[in-house]
């Protein structure tokens, strides 16, 4: 058996949209290498969503329905990919770069005494059908296109830098309900699940962000006002997440989300490699910094040199007298 698997990452019976990115770009690769494209779904209450892997490029869908599949755990999930894997013997398995993703498809390469490329932005066949995976590297100022020896290949790849899918209702596939051992005692133990607000920031057309220009975590706050003003999202540098000010959702940056909004503001954020490697594609560029010489402003559309807790306030000010909220 051969075949390239994508993993169907869901949410509360929601499917997370990367899977349907990742059936796109699978779809080509197992078209190239001549073989089928599966995908896993886990979770609880499943079943009927598996159809819709079918539409975006599946050739089988094999799904693991089980009430203690219904929280992500990453050991149990772990446990049964990897059996998976170990009978079908895919050539690649694919992952959303998603925290999700990001804990589960390491533990699975493990497991299968196998190498993980994470982050990819793209996976191709070679003229000599090696799967290559490319990634940015040295942040994102070379880009690397990496061969595995070992098989399967792992990657993650980053949501939204594929092209986007196409749903064909008239594509047919299997769906196939696996029985599987499904670990009861992982170690891991759910006590409460505490719903935070949803961040999809790569989903956002506009977002504020904040850096280091701000001293206290309640001045969050101000950004919090503006970007809801704006209809926007609130987006951080990683500083102010490693101090615990803003959770890692927010982050931005190499190590973050990358994003490409219609307006990015960025408030008392200096420019670091590492942070333009997340947000330099933005459509329009906006730069809150009091130093003339930060890096941000090479990069951005507009650049007001001023300090963040004079200049915010006016436009929060200014937005609410045209109405905004
Ligand atoms: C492996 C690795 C991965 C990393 N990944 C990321 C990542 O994903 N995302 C990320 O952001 N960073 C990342 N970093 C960290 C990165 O190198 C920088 O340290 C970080 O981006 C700096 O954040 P900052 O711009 O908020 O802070 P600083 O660089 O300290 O900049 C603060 C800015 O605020 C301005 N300022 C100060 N006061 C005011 C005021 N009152 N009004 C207006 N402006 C003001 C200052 O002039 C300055 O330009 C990574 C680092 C490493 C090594």
């Amino acid at each position: 058996m051969a075949g390239v698997i994508v993993f169907a990452e869901q949410h509360g019976g929601e499917i997370h949209p990367v899977s349907f990115e990742l059936l796109s770009k699978g779809r080509e690769v197992a078209d190239r290498l001549g073989v089928e494209l599966y995908s896993v779904l886990l979770g609880y209450n499943v079943k009927n969503i598996a159809s819709e892997l079918i539409y975006y490029g599946a050739d089988r869908v094999y799904v693991f329905d089980n009430p203690l599949l219904e929280v992500f755990d990453p050991v149990r999930y772990k446990h049964i990919i990897a059996s998976l894997a170990i009978r079908k013997k895919p050539e690649l398995i694919l992952f959303g770069a998603t925290p999700l993703g990001r804990s589960l498809a390491p533990r699975v390469a493990v497991a299968l005494n196998t190498g993980l490329t994470a982050d990819c932005i793209d996976i191709r066949v070679d003229e000599e059908g090696d799967i290559v995976q490319v990634r940015p590297a040295f942040t994102g100022n070379i880009i690397a296109y990496i061969k595995t020896r070992t098989r399967p290949v792992i990657a993650t790849v980053r949501y939204r830098v594929m092209k986007p899918p196409r749903r064909d209702l008239e594509r047919r596939g299997e769906i196939i309900v696996e029985e599987a051992e499904v670990l009861e005692d992982t170690g891991i133990k759910v006590l409460k699940k505490v719903r935070d607000k949803e961040v999809r920031l790569a989903d956002s057309e506009i977002i504020v962000a904040c850096g280091r220009g701000l001293r206290r975590p309640e001045d969050i706050r101000m950004i919090e006002e503006l970007a809801r003003l704006l209809g926007g999202e609130v987006g951080a540098s990683r500083p102010l997440v490693d101090e615990g000010w803003i959770s890692r959702d927010h982050q931005i940056g190499f190590s973050g989300n990358v994003v490409k909004p219609r307006l990015y503001i960025a408030c008392g954020i200096s420019g670091s490699p590492q942070h333009l490697a997340g947000m330099r594609d933005s459509e329009v560029i906006v730069a809150i910094n009091i130093d003339p010489s930060a890096p941000i402003f090479r990069v951005s559309d507009y650049g007001v040199i001023g300090d963040l807790y004079e200049v915010i306030p006016k436009l929060i000010e200014k937005l609410r007298s045209m109405g905004r909220g």
